[in-house]
């Protein structure tokens, strides 16, 4: 039976990624090694990282002031990274989800945190917009994409101090104006690559302006003076990104992947919002995320909740389950899902629909 990946992650790739790296890991760069045996300052792994920077530079546009750098940690390390080398003496946050409220709870070690504004009350099933940023803040941190509770910010924000994304879910997904930003980080198991790195895009001016002294490997500058080599890099899962990015370039790049994601997010939310046994757990649609898809019984079905997930999940849908805290279901559909796997789920929703429907 056909599987259909709605993991949130780690989650799908493109099989592009999956078959080009497993060639890499048997046999790199026709060196008869592993990609995983080689040394990471030889000169074929050097290619590597020089080429998964460059895709990311051309791809997103990113101006020549700015660092990509790939590090271990996940994006759970940047949470501290960030007020460590940013924060002199307070931050302001806004609080959209629990990747939020981590992101806050590391920042106030460093300082004060001012909470522009939260969802969390009713369980962050919308996105603030009634907010203001004070403009002694060092910089505003935001999550652009709340992959737990499906809820999405795409627009760019405009401060005069910097901002700071947590884009771990919709990365390559939308078109952004990475000047707007000091920094853009997340961790690479969803749209990107295997577990295991964390990509940071970085405005160089950004650093070295806090009195505090830094840990030699928590220091940005450091990576950004190593051209992210300080130490060994995790190996595969850069090599497996550079896979990702040349197949994102050779697909028509970002304007190419939005399109199709809004098509895509749009069949299923249609659904949704049709079906009567259905119902999205999001308040606004222009909250709702094009990346993860969250939605609930409608009233009067709560009963049948086991009972689709099983169906579902007997059909080949696979890691549909709703996050505990939402309940429900889930589906996450990143870039590297096709239009036929949501056309599934939505054959699968439409056949209970038929079964159950008063
Ligand atoms: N931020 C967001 C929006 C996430 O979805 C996740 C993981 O799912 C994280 C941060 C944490 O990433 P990591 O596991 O790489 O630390």
């Amino acid at each position: 039976m056909k599987k259909h990946n709605f993991s949130a992650g780690p989650s799908i790739l493109p099989q592009f990624t999956i078959e080009k790296t497993a060639e890499g890991i048997k046999d790199f760069a026709g060196s008869g090694l592993s990609v995983m045996e080689v040394s990471h300052r030889g000169k074929d792994f050097v290619a590597v990282m020089d080429e998964a920077q460059a895709l990311f530079r051309e791809l997103l546009n990113i101006p020549e002031d700015y660092s990509v750098l790939f590090l271990g940690g996940g994006a759970s390390l940047q949470f501290c990274m960030i007020p460590y080398n940013l924060m002199s003496k307070k931050a302001a946050y806004l609080n959209t989800g629990a990747w939020s409220a981590k992101a806050i709870k590391e920042a106030k070690f460093f300082g004060e945190v001012v909470e522009v504004a939260s969802s969390k009350d009713t369980v962050y099933n919308y996105i603030p917009k009634d907010f203001e940023v004070p403009a002694d803040a060092d910089y505003f941190h935001f999550t652009s994409n709340n992959t737990i509770y499906g809820t999405q910010i795409r627009k760019d924000f405009d401060l005069d101090i910097p901002v700071v994304c947590d884009m771990s879910s919709d990365i390559f997904s939308r078109k952004i104006d990475v000047s707007k930003y000091g920094i853009i980080y997340g961790g690479a198991q969803k749209n990107l690559a295997p577990a295991g790195v964390a990509f940071v895009i970085i405005k160089n001016d950004l650093v070295g302006k806090v009195d505090r002294a830094i840990p030699t490997m928590l220091n940005y500058q450091t990576h950004i003076d190593g051209g992210s080599m300080f130490n060994t890099p995790p190996v595969v899962p850069i090599f497996a990104a550079l896979q990702t990015l040349k197949w994102l370039k050779a697909n028509g790049g970002i304007e190419a992947m939005e399109k199709i994601n809004e098509e895509k997010a749009a069949l299923l939310y249609d659904e949704i919002d049709r079906n009567p046994v259905f119902k999205g757990t999001v308040l606004n649609k222009e909250d709702r995320s094009l990346m993860n898809v969250c939605f609930i019984m409608n009233d009067g079905y709560e009963a049948l909740e086991k009972e689709f997930l099983e169906f579902a999940t007997g059909k080949g849908m696979s890691a549909i389950k709703g996050h505990r805290s939402v309940g429900g279901f889930r589906a996450s559909i990143y870039n590297a899902m096709p239009k036929s796997s949501i056309q599934a789920l939505i054959d699968c929703m439409q056949e209970f629909e038929k079964k159950h429907a008063k």
